[in-house]
């Protein structure tokens, strides 16, 4: 075999291992010598949203085929060869990258009786392409405030596709419409990758398992850490805290004390919400002794080290360090921001 998925192959290899292949070749062998004339179909056009044709929210129906088509003045370059994965000849239009003004062909003017024009050609509107990165190479830095990224000089947004949304707009000469291209910051991009893939496994269930002995939380931690300097393309002997205060996350240890803070918040304030199994599990200094203390749970009595990492030690023992500002929040949301930002910059 010379072409195909399994080029370098022999005839009888294929027939012993993948029929279907053959019949595949044979059928489209076939199909184009009946039909020689779409040989060389267009298969790409780089960048076209099919939702730019919707009836309700696309482009009018009459922009639809010059935009498409006419290489003048419409958005695509002429048809490019290029190799598909399988090492197949295709065809594609690439857009064009120097405007982002496009103008319509202009109305038909004799009209000598061969060719009649069609009414589309009297309503067809200007369009706009926003493409600020695409056509301009503007560099345009990432607006969210909270973006990771915010303090690298060289850190820029790219582009990421097309945005599917066709705007018409009310110019002083009429209507036109207004197409756009997306642009995406790697490290936010990044970090959301990290809230799909690494912190659903670390977050479900964190204050029923995270507490226990460090040797295997370690391994865990490691795996974490590993992750935040691959999104931050760091080297595997830079040191993560920084990374974990420049992408505001908290680690897997941290994680554990942020679920067990909020359960006691919860405890304190909305016992009433609880499961009344839990309504018994804590025990406050005020029905056990009557002089004032700045300590509000009563720590019950633990030998090993292993009680002491159960839930109801742990959880008085933190709410007891805690500072006195953070346990006075008014409300749960509150509470649970200024809980985040203590503990991203504490060393714990
Ligand atoms: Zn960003």
């Amino acid at each position: 075999m010379t072409f195909g998925k399994y080029t370098s192959k022999s005839f009888k290899w294929l027939v012993e291992n993948d029929v279907g292949y053959c019949k595949y070749i044979v059928d489209r062998h076939m199909k184009e010598m009946r039909h020689p004339e779409k040989r060389k179909t267009i298969n790409e056009t780089q960048g076209w949203h099919k939702s730019w044709e919707a009836e309700d929210s696309g482009l009018p129906k009459q922009d639809i085929k010059w935009l498409k088509e006419d290489e003048e003045r419409g958005l695509f370059l002429k048809p490019r060869p290029f190799s598909d994965m399988y090492g197949r000849k295709r065809w594609r239009k690439v857009l064009k990258s120097e405007k982002m003004w496009f103008h319509p062909p202009e109305m038909p003017g004799v009209v000598d009786g061969s060719t009649v024009p069609v009414a589309d050609s009297f309503f067809r509107h200007r369009v706009f392409f926003w493409r600020p990165v695409g056509v301009w190479r503007y560099s345009v830095r990432c607006t969210k405030p909270d973006c990771p990224a915010k303090d690298n000089p060289k850190a820029f947004l790219y582009r990421c596709g097309y945005g599917n949304t066709v705007r018409p707009i009310c110019d002083i000469n009429g209507w036109y419409f207004m197409l756009t291209e997306v642009l995406a910051c790697d490290a936010c991009r990044h970090l959301t990758l990290y809230y799909s893939l690494i912190f659903p496994h670390l977050n479900y269930c964190n204050i029923v398992w995270a507490s226990t002995h460090p040797t295997y939380i370690n391994k865990l931690l490691i795996i974490q850490k590993r992750f935040l300097r691959m999104i931050s393309h760091a080297n595997r002997y830079e040191p993560s805290a920084p990374l974990f205060i420049n992408y505001s996350l908290l680690s897997i240890n941290k994680i554990n004390i942020f679920k067990t803070c909020l359960f006691m918040f919860k405890f304190k304030n909305y016992i009433q919400n609880l499961p009344s199994s839990f309504h018994n599990f804590f025990c406050v200094n005020s029905n056990i002794h009557s002089y004032a203390t700045t300590k509000y749970f009563n720590l019950p009595f633990c030998r090993t080290w292993k009680h002491q990492s159960f839930i109801t030690y742990r959880g008085p023992h933190l709410w007891n360090s805690l500072n006195k500002s953070l346990k006075s929040s008014p409300s749960l949301p509150i509470f649970k921001k200024h809980l985040k930002n203590f503990l991203i910059i504490s060393s714990l």
